[in-house]
C-alpha cells in the first residue's frame, strides 16, 4: 500500500516560473474568483451566477459567491487573458505612480487585490489546459500559461512598484491588524528575495542568472517528458507472473511481445510488482531510472546558478533561500529532520528488508540472495499474501458513489456543513459534478467544488490526483467575503457495463486526502487572497489533507458508508487490522525511499557536493546510503522532475507534513468519540482550515492541539518505540 504523493496544484502552477518568480504576491498560490466582467455579459451561466449571488446577498450573509464563466473556445480564452492583463497592468501603473498619501489599502492590499483578480483568470486557463476535451483549448492554455508566466517575471522586476510599496512600508507603523502586518512583512520579504535592495549592477546580474535558470529548468523538464516516451519491449516469457488483467496495462505488439513506455508509471509498476523473473524487473527498473541522461550536465549548471543566485541575495545556500519561508526555516533544520528520521528508522528498515530477503531466498533457493531496488515492490506483495489481504476483494465495500456520499455525510456532521451536489450550469465533461458547500448553522454559502473524477487519457486529461484552485477566499473592498471555488481533478475508475465503479482502499484514502485540500480552501475565511486556505507553507500544506486519511482507520467511520454492494455487509473489522499491519510492515521502506529523495535534494541545494564529484555519482551515493543501490548505470536524479518544477529544496516537506498530520489526527484518536468527535472537528475547521496562512502556522497548530506539536504520534505510525 503505497501512498500517492499528491502534487497540490498550488505548486504545480508554478512549474517553470517558481525559480524566477517569487514575486510579492505569490503567484504560485493561485487564486481565482469569478471574472465579474464576463459574468455580467454572458449567457445562461451568468444569469445563474447572478441569481445565486443575489440570493446569498439577500440572505444577509455578506458573501459574494459565484461560479466562474468558463471559456468555450480558444478565442474566448485569448480574450479573457488579454483583458485580465490590460486591467492588471493599468492597476499596477496606477499603483506605481502613487505619490504621497500612501496607505495600506492603496499599496499592499491593492497589490493583493490586483493579483487576486488576475489569478482568477490564470487559474481557470490553467485548469482548462489540464481538463478540456478540446485539443485547441488545451494548446491555447499552454501558450497562454507561458505568456502569463512571462508577464509575471517581467512584472516582478518592476522597480517602480517596489519603490511605492517600500516607501509605504518604511514610513508606516505596525499595522493594527495582525494579518495585515503579516502581509506587509511577507510582501517586503518577497521583494527582497527578488533582489530589489541590491545595486543596479547586481540586479542585472541576478536577472540574467534567473533567465538562464528558467531556460535550463524548462529544458530539463522537456527532456524528462521526451525520454519517458521511450519504449521498452518484453517477450511474453519475460512477463511471467503478470495475470491477463495486468498484461492489459501494457501494449500488445504481437502474440509474443508487449511494450511499455518507460515514463508511464502504471505500466512500469505492473512489471515491477508482478514479474516473477528478476532480470525482467531489473530491466524495467534500470530503463526507468536511466531516463534523460543528457540532463546530468544541465542539472550541474542549474545547481551552480541556484548557488550563485542565493549567494547574491545574501543566503548561504539555495536551500536556505527557499526554506526561509517554510516551517523548517533553514536548510540545516530540514536536513536535521531528515537525518534524524533516517537514523530512527534504521533498525526497522533493516528488519523489513530482511523479511523481503527471506521471501527471495525461498523463491530462488539461494541462501545468499540479496534484495535490490527492483525487488521491493515485487516482494512486498508477499506481505499482502502473508497477511491474507486481498485488496481487490475489499473493493466491493467502496462503490464510488456510495463512498463519495458517505464521505460528504461524515464531513457535513463533523464540520457542521451542508454539502450538496447541484446541477452544474456548465460542464467541461459530461461526468463532471458540482458541489455546493454551506455553513450548516448559518446557511451561509462557503464555496463551490467541481468534481472531475474519472480518467480521460484519450483527451490528455491530467493523469494524477490533485486539487486545482479556481478562486480563493478574500474580503472584497465592499466588505463582502468572496468565496472560494476549487476543482478536484482525479483519476478514479469509472463504472462499466452496469457495474458500479469500485475503489481500492488506497483510492478511498486518496479521495479523503483530496477532499481535505478542497475543505482547506473552501472553509477558508481570510481577508487577503494571498492568505487563503492552502497558501500555507509548503512543508505544511499536505498536513490538513493527509490527516483526513486517518479517519479511515476508525471502524465507526467506515461503518457509516463502507458496505458491500453485493451482500450489504459492513467492512470486515479484521481487514482493517490487516491493512494496518500491512502498512506497518512496509512503512520504514517507504519512508527511507522518501527520505533518500529528500536528503539528496537538500544536500544538492546546500552546496554539499564536492566540485569534482558528478551529480549522478553524488545522488546515487545518497540513494545507496539511505535506501538502496539503484545501479551504476542509472541516474535517478536526471528524471527527478520535482526538483526542477517547484519542489526544489522542498521534497522533505512530504515527511515533515506527515509528521504534523499524525499529530493533528492524534487529537481525535485520544477522544472517546474517536474520529466522530464533532467538537474536535469544529476546532480543526476553525483553527487550521479557516485561518489559512493569515497567522503563523505554528500558532494555528498550537491553538488546535492546545499544546506544542510533538512527534510521538508519527513515531507510532512508523512503528517506532517511543
Ligand atoms: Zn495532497
Amino acid at each position: 500500500m503505497k501512498k500517492l504523493l499528491c502534487f497540490s496544484m498550488i505548486f504545480l502552477m508554478s512549474c517553470g516560473v517558481d525559480d524566477i518568480n517569487k514575486f510579492a504576491y505569490k503567484l504560485r498560490n493561485q487564486v481565482q474568483d469569478d471574472a465579474k466582467e464576463s459574468l455580467e455579459s454572458k449567457s445562461a451561466t451568468a444569469k445563474f451566477n447572478l441569481k445565486e449571488q443575489a440570493a446569498a446577498d439577500l440572505a444577509g450573509h455578506n458573501v459574494k459567491i459565484a461560479l466562474p464563466y468558463f471559456e468555450t473556445n480558444a478565442t474566448e480564452m485569448n480574450a479573457s487573458v488579454k483583458a485580465a492583463l490590460i486591467k492588471a497592468n493599468n492597476r499596477l501603473d496606477t499603483l506605481a505612480s502613487k505619490k504621497g498619501d500612501l496607505t495600506f489599502d492603496n499599496t499592499i492590499s491593492e497589490l493583493d487585490d490586483i493579483y487576486f483578480e488576475l489569478n482568477n483568470v490564470w487559474n481557470r486557463i490553467y485548469l482548462i489546459g489540464s481538463t478540456s476535451n478540446n485539443k485547441q483549448m488545451r494548446e491555447a492554455s499552454q501558450k497562454l500559461n507561458q505568456e502569463l508566466s512571462q508577464w509575471s517575471v517581467e512584472t516582478s522586476s518592476r522597480k517602480d512598484i517596489y519603490k511605492v510599496i517600500k516607501s509605504y512600508s518604511d514610513k508606516s507603523q505596525v499595522e493594527a491588524k495582525a494579518d495585515a502586518q503579516k502581509l506587509k512583512v511577507e510582501t517586503m520579504k518577497s521583494f527582497e528575495k527578488q533582489g530589489f535592495n541590491l545595486s543596479d549592477e547586481k540586479q542585472l546580474e541576478l536577472k540574467n542568472l534567473k533567465i538562464e535558470l528558467e531556460k535550463l529548468t524548462s529544458e530539463i523538464q522537456k527532456n524528462i517528458s521526451e525520454s519517458g516516451k521511450k519504449e521498452i519491449f518484453f517477450k511474453i516469457e519475460e512477463l511471467k507472473g503478470l495475470s491477463a488483467g495486468q498484461l492489459e496495462n501494457l501494449t500488445k505488439v504481437d502474440e509474443k511481445t508487449y511494450k511499455a513506455n518507460v515514463g508511464v508509471t502504471y505500466q512500469m509498476y505492473s512489471v515491477l510488482k508482478y514479474a516473477s523473473l528478476e532480470k525482467t524487473r531489473k530491466k524495467a527498473f534500470i530503463a526507468r531510472n536511466s531516463r534523460a541522461k543528457e540532463n546530468a550536465s544541465i542539472i550541474e549548471s542549474v545547481l551552480k546558478l541556484r548557488s550563485k543566485i542565493s549567494s547574491l541575495l545574501g543566503y548561504n545556500s539555495w536551500a536556505d533561500y527557499v526554506i526561509e519561508d517554510k516551517m523548517a526555516k533553514t536548510g540545516a533544520a530540514a536536513l536535521n529532520f531528515v537525518d534524524d528520521l533516517i537514523t530512527k528508522l534504521d533498525k526497522k528498515y533493516i528488519a523489513e528488508l530482511e523479511v523481503l530477503r527471506k521471501y527471495k531466498v525461498k523463491q530462488t533457493n539461494n541462501t545468499s540472495a540479496q534484495i535490490h531496488a527492483w525487488d521491493i515492490r515485487y516482494f512486498q506483495k508477499f506481505e499482502e499474501q502473508r497477511l491474507q489481504i486481498n485488496m481487490e476483494e475489499l473493493k466491493q465495500y467502496f462503490p464510488y458513489e456510495q463512498t463519495l456520499t458517505g464521505m460528504f455525510d461524515l464531513f457535513e456532521e463533523l464540520f457542521e456543513l451542508n454539502i450538496e451536489i447541484i446541477d452544474a450550469p456548465y460542464k467541461w465533461d459530461e461526468l463532471l459534478q458540482l458541489v455546493k458547500i454551506s455553513d450548516a448553522s448559518s446557511g451561509a454559502p462557503l464555496g463551490y467544488l467541481y468534481l472531475d473524477m474519472h480518467p480521460r487519457p484519450e483527451q490528455d486529461k491530467y493523469g494524477h490526483f490533485a486539487m486545482f484552485t479556481l478562486a480563493q477566499s478574500k474580503i472584497l473592498k465592499d466588505g463582502k467575503s468572496s468565496r472560494p471555488v476549487v476543482s478536484l481533478v482525479c483519476n478514479f475508475p469509472e463504472g462499466r457495463n452496469g457495474k458500479p465503479a469500485l475503489l481500492t482502499f488506497d483510492h478511498v484514502e486518496t479521495l479523503f486526502h483530496e477532499f481535505g485540500h478542497a475543505l482547506h480552501s473552501i472553509v477558508s475565511h481570510t481577508t487577503y487572497g494571498s492568505h487563503s486556505g492552502t497558501s500555507v507553507p509548503r512543508d505544511f500544506v499536505e498536513a490538513p489533507s493527509q490527516m483526513l486519511e486517518y479517519f479511515l482507520k476508525d471502524k465507526n467511520v467506515l461503518d457509516r458508508f463502507a458496505k458491500s454492494y453485493i451482500t450489504g455487509e459492513k467492512f470486515p473489522a479484521d481487514a482493517l487490522k490487516k491493512i494496518e499491519a500491512l502498512n506497518l510492515a512496509t512503512v520504514a521502506t517507504f519512508y527511507r525511499r522518501q527520505l533518500a529523495f529528500g536528503k539528496m535534494d537538500l544536500m544538492m541545494h546546500q552546496n554539499a557536493k564536492s566540485q569534482d564529484e558528478g551529480i549522478v555519482d553524488f545522488t546515487n551515493g545518497v540513494l545507496k546510503e539511505v535506501y538502496l543501490d539503484f545501479g551504476e548505470e542509472t541516474g535517478f536524479i536526471n528524471n527527478f522532475g520535482h526538483l526542477f518544477g517547484g519542489y526544489d529544496a522542498g521534497y522533505y516537506g512530504y515527511a515533515w507534513a506527515d509528521s504534523l498530520a499524525a499529530d493533528l489526527a492524534s487529537k481525535f484518536e485520544q477522544s472517546s468519540l474517536g474520529f466522530l468527535d464533532k467538537e474536535i472537528g469544529m476546532k480543526l475547521r476553525e483553527e487550521i482550515y479557516q485561518v489559512g496562512s493569515s497567522q503563523d502556522i505554528n500558532k494555528s497548530i498550537v491553538n488546535y492541539l492546545d499544546r506544542a506539536p510533538q512527534s510521538d504520534a508519527f513515531m507510532r505510525k512508523l512503528g517506532l518505540d517511543l
